[in-house]
């Protein structure tokens, strides 16, 4: 455990490295502690170290963590997001354990948080999960459809975009991701200049612990890390 906070530490200082690198603000860039697989008393312990974002894959398994912590000793705000892919048939439970989701990447899903989301009087907030890696089989929209996608799902008023989130290549040298996150940022600039209404691009979340300091220089500013801070 004591491990854990070592880590938190050797991250957040990471972060603001590269931040710095890139000309903005170490407050600029929100962590998200990935807790999948990681026991309660590690999400605990990364709370207590000062993490604000706890983020989950599966809405199964943060349902049960999310009961669990909120009857433990933690006494700090913090959020839940969800980052890993979500299924139609699990967002009614999604929408109460979550303040962000990080991986919208169909029409349908959309339409089914919106129509969810409209059933208990709220508004989701959600970021578009974009495949900048052109790998097939793997989840996101293509870049290609991006305008497209928000033209449409400006009709659904019971969601909100904040963003986009993406995913590198699992590679072992960090800078061969370079590109996607330069597509990526590249994107939210476009569409910032069709000025949609309803949809203000806050969010690039974007960098994992194999590369998450490549995703800062190039604009992240909410990186995703696991590993690096739990162990594998
Ligand atoms: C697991 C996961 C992460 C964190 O990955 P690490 O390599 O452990 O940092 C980030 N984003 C998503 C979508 C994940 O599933």
């Amino acid at each position: 455990m004591k491990q854990i906070a070592e880590n938190f530490a050797k991250v957040t200082e990471r972060i603001a490295l590269a931040a710095n690198r890139s000309g903005r603000s170490p407050d600029s860039v929100e962590l998200v502690a990935v807790t999948k697989g990681v026991s309660i008393a590690g999400i605990e312990t990364v709370l207590e170290a000062g993490a604000d974002i706890i983020g989950e894959n599966r809405v199964q398994e943060a349902r049960q963590k999310y009961e669990k912590i909120n009857s433990s000793d933690v006494t700090q705000l913090f959020e839940w997001h969800l980052i890993g892919h979500l299924q139609r048939n699990k967002v009614k439970s999604a929408l109460p354990l979550f303040s962000l989701i990080h991986s919208v990447d169909s029409l349908r899903l959309l339409k089914e948080i919106s129509r969810r989301s409209e059933g208990i009087e709220k508004c989701t907030d959600i970021l578009l999960q974009v495949n900048t890696t052109g790998e097939t089989g793997k989840f996101g929209i293509v870049p290609e459809n991006i305008l497209n996608f928000i033209e449409t799902s400006l009709t659904y008023p019971n969601v909100r975009i904040l963003g986009f989130m993406t995913m590198g290549k699992l590679s072992e040298t960090p800078d061969e991701n370079r590109p996607a996150f330069e597509l990526l940022r590249n994107l939210a600039e476009r569409v910032k200049t069709q000025n949609y209404p309803d949809v203000s691009i806050k969010y690039l979340s974007m960098g994992m612990s194999n590369d998450y300091e490549v995703a800062i220089e190039e604009g992240a500013n909410l990186v995703r890390i696991g590993r690096a801070i739990f162990g594998q």
